[in-house]
């Protein structure tokens, strides 16, 4: 199948992502964002097997709902694309997917707590997040999400959600843009340090559901002004 190119701005667009995330600590050596592809929603966008510091446009490869590659070539390809893959399936609505080990919500994961909107920054929480458990759907496994199986598993779990806890592995958020997700999981990633040092002193006042939904039309209505300033701190290295 013939696939269009993609805008060569989604392109450096999506590089720039994966270092801001870098540069955010959402991502270290491992974790990837995609975004679907602007000209055909059958496919997605995602860099190579690569450190997301480290990407650059030329790295981004295109591909179909299978996980498979649309054009051949002969970079290696992230063992975990079939995340992306079975949630762009499930979820029409969805536009990019950031997957991440960040370190915060390991503990929310391995416990069964959901994450949940403890300020206005994190509205997109909703009623919190959901967890996704891989020995539940596969036994025992080195927690990888590796074939298109698990990653429907996964995508099942997400469900409607913004932001999934996989148990002993990380997290996944969605958005219907590149500059939403990003924020989504840079705020998660804060969202649950505090919610660990608010747990600590006693119970929690969560934003409710409404006031989740009034923040986070608010907050997301203004993500160019962080991804303005995550961009610049990162600069170009094309
Ligand atoms: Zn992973």
């Amino acid at each position: 199948m013939n696939v269009p190119a993609p805008d060569p701005d989604l392109l450096q667009k999506l590089a720039l992502a994966n270092r801001i995330l870098y540069d955010q600590n959402v991502v270290d050596a491992f974790g990837h964002i995609s975004v679907r592809h602007d000209k055909s929603p059958g496919h997605f966008l995602l860099s190579c097997n690569r450190a997301p510091g480290l990407v650059r446009a030329s790295d981004i490869l295109t591909y179909d709902m299978e996980g498979d590659l649309a054009l051949a070539s002969d970079k290696r390809s992230y063992l975990e694309r079939f995340i992306h893959s079975e949630i762009y399936k499930a979820r029409p609505d969805v536009m990019a997917v950031v997957h991440s080990h960040s370190q915060s919500m390991i503990p929310f994961g391995v416990t069964g707590q959901r994450l949940r909107p403890i300020f206005h920054m994190s509205g997109f929480l909703g009623s919190g997040s959901s967890l996704f458990d891989i020995r539940e759907d596969a036994g025992n496994t080195d927690m990888l999400i590796r074939d298109t199986g698990l990653g429907r598993a996964l995508a099942k779990s997400l469900g409607q959600h913004n932001c999934v806890l996989m148990r002993g592995h990380g997290s996944t958020t969605v958005g219907e843009s590149i500059e939403i997700v990003v924020y989504r999981a840079i705020y998660a990633e804060v969202n649950a340090k505090l919610q660990l040092q608010a747990a600590a002193l006693g119970p929690v006042s969560f934003l409710n559901e409404e006031e989740a939904a009034l923040a986070a039309a608010t907050t997301e209505g203004q993500v160019a002004r962080p991804w303005a300033l995550w961009a610049e701190k990162v600069g170009s290295l094309d």
